[in-house]
């Protein structure tokens, strides 16, 4: 038996010292079979709400695996109110967008259709789960959640006014990403947008230019892949209100 935290899990349940968590199939598997945790094992438990706990398994049996909440070790903290929009990639890479971007602290991830894009759909639960096992791995207060795919149209017509969106645009005379961002408030509401594959269509750069929220920006000379894209314009955004 030890205090140290053996494993870090999200659970949907309510956390407080003394209550007790009954974990899901697969978290119990996870537990018992993969890490062969036994009665008296602590790990720590999160819930995007209650903060960071304590707890130590209490029973654990062929059907379930009981959890008893311990101290709090962390009070709840927002993530940064900062979404990525994204146009879907294919699989592999629009994992790694997910996984990547939960690391580096995004709030809010939007999936978003674009003419040029050659995914039509995406599988919301499994991006959940991604989210779910980086936010777990990152040592993150909160799951940023996935939400269902819309069109860039839509996006943009329901845009929040005071949210200002920064548009990954190749090929552009934007102003680098970094540039852009250096006269701004380190903690105002905003956003980023990487287009798909194929890139942005011309119709779709006009229409974005004329977003009063939208700002477009470049990574530089090099056209990046998508996913590159999103970790690298990620980074540089938390950079600068990290400064
Ligand atoms: N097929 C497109 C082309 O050849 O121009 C490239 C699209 S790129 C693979 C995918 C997305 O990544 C772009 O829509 C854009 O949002 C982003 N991106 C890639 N390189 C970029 C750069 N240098 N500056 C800004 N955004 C970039």
């Amino acid at each position: 038996m030890s205090n140290v935290a053996k494993a870090r899990l999200f659970v949907p349940a309510a956390l407080s010292g003394g209550a007790e968590v009954v974990l899901p199939p697969d978290q119990a598997h996870y537990l018992r079979h993969v890490l062969r945790l036994g009665e008296g094992d602590t790990v720590a438990l999160f819930n995007g709400r209650d903060g960071e706990f304590h707890a130590v398994l209490s029973v654990v049996g062929k059907k379930e695996v009981r959890l008893l909440v311990g101290m709090q070790t962390r009070p709840f903290a927002a993530a940064a109110d900062l979404w990525l929009c994204f146009a879907p990639i294919r699989q592999g890479r629009i994992e790694m967008v997910i996984e990547k971007a939960t690391e580096l602290g995004v709030g809010r991830l939007l999936p978003v259709q674009t003419r040029r894009c050659q995914i039509p759909k995406v599988n919301g639960e499994r991006l959940s789960a991604i989210a779910r096992e980086a936010a777990e791995q990152s040592e993150r207060l909160d799951v940023p959640p996935i939400e269902n795919l819309v069109t860039l149209e839509k996006l943009l017509a329901e845009w929040p006014k005071e949210r200002r969106l920064y548009v990954c645009a190749e090929r552009s005379e934007a102003l680098p990403l970094l540039a852009a961002l250096q006269p701004r408030p380190k903690d105002e509401p905003c956003a980023l947008l990487v287009g798909p594959e194929g890139g942005f269509a011309p119709e779709e750069l006009d229409a974005m230019l004329r977003h009063p929220a939208i700002v477009p920006v470049t990574l530089g000379q090099n056209i990046l892949r998508a996913e590159t894209a999103a970790i690298a314009a990620l980074a540089i955004l938390q950079a600068a209100r990290q400064n």
